[in-house]
């Protein structure tokens, strides 16, 4: 049933953009469409057509897992795929443009001179923007695991310990309540550190009297979680404090806005203006938010630049930061779907890590 109804996105799509047929690379569209949750292959969705290839290193793999109609294995990608758009005796075809140039050269120099061949990049965001009873489920077990995994480090959380070793405690712990993967490389920074939105953990030591950002996250099933939480290590000084209430209220404002028909564009305006007005607009320079699904960072986007609209099914992080250089940063991001009315937050850190002062 699920893939039957996300073949018929697919379909649709491909109505929608004129085309005979979709070559898909990138393996969540894979994974979305058909099951495989391998690294190498390649989907071919036509209207009535779902064909999957891939080598011979996944055609077991890809024979328990794929709904399709058929699996084909290859020895070389180009001639395999080739083949089947000449079997298929389709025209006009659309491509991920993120695939390989290579590839892309590979296929359009053994293909049919007269075929057209269509870069697809955010034409494709329709496809898993709206997510699933199931899928959602899957995302909020992934961030319940959080809860459990922070919660089984918190202790460590102290002056004199390195950031890479709570980094690494923390990856630790997902992984055995039953993580399939961390998110991405655990963010733990610290001090001035925190300036750097992306500064991943380090070999630096926790000190008394500093704020510490912890952005995590694990992966169930395909599916991420995604969260920040920033933390104090006792008595901070009036400007982190101040930044800290700042980013909070930011984030706080935002997330209270999330309904359907709301512009994404909108909610990046709320916190951004609640920042700007308490005079640390120049330190948030990045969107508020981007969706979560198969891909951590997938559409949509919450930023300046942004033009969709809050619709039910999506889900997405909100995530305002202020990173001031030589004193400090603040991040705090939680999960959230976009109910029929209102949202929900995925992300349920209790309340005792918003409250500054830790200990
Ligand atoms: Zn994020
Ligand atoms: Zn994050």
């Amino acid at each position: 049933m699920t893939y039957s109804n996300r073949r018929q996105k697919a379909v649709n799509l491909l109505s929608h953009l004129e085309l005979d047929v979709l070559v898909l690379c990138q393996h969540e569209n894979i994974r979305y469409l058909s099951g495989f949750s391998g690294s190498a292959g390649v989907l071919l969705v036509t209207p009535d057509q779902l064909v999957f290839l891939t080598d011979s290193r996944y055609t077991t793999q890809a024979n328990e897992e794929v709904t399709a109609d058929c699996v084909i294995e290859y020895k070389v990608q180009a001639d395999g795929v080739t083949e089947q758009l000449l079997s298929l005796g389709v025209t006009r075809i659309g491509f991920e443009s993120d695939l390989a140039f290579g590839i892309v050269n590979g296929f359009q120099k053994k293909g049919d001179a007269s075929w057209t061949w269509l870069h697809l990049k955010d034409e494709l965001n329709p496809l898993r923007l709206h997510k699933s009873a199931h899928e959602i489920s899957l995302m909020a077990s992934a961030a319940d695991l959080n809860v459990a995994g922070l919660a089984e480090i918190e202790e460590m959380i102290r002056p004199g310990v390195r950031e890479n070793d709570i980094a690494l405690a923390l990856e630790f712990a997902l992984r055995k309540l039953g993580a399939e993967e961390k998110a991405f490389d655990i963010i733990v920074a610290s001090g001035l550190r925190g300036a750097l939105p992306h500064g991943i953990a380090s070999d630096k030591l926790l000190v008394e009297g500093e704020l510490v950002t912890i952005d995590f996250g694990c992966r169930l099933s395909g599916y991420h979680s995604d969260e920040t939480v920033t933390l104090a290590l006792g008595e901070v000084n009036t400007e982190l404090r101040t930044i800290f209430d700042t980013v909070l209220e930011a984030h706080d404002r935002a997330l209270a806005a999330v309904a359907p028909g709301i512009a994404l564009i909108e909610l990046d305006r709320i916190a951004r203006d609640h920042i700007k007005a308490s005079g640390y607009g120049d330190y948030f320079g990045h969107g508020l938010g981007h969706g979560v699904g198969l891909d951590v960072h997938e559409a949509p986007t919450l930023s300046p630049r942004s033009k969709a609209i809050a619709e039910e099914g999506m889900v997405f992080t909100i995530e305002p930061g202020v990173y001031v250089p030589g004193v400090g940063g603040v991040r705090i991001e939680d999960m959230v779907l976009v109910t029929a009315d209102s949202h929900q937050t995925l992300t349920k850190i209790p309340k005792r890590f918003r409250n500054i002062l830790l200990n």
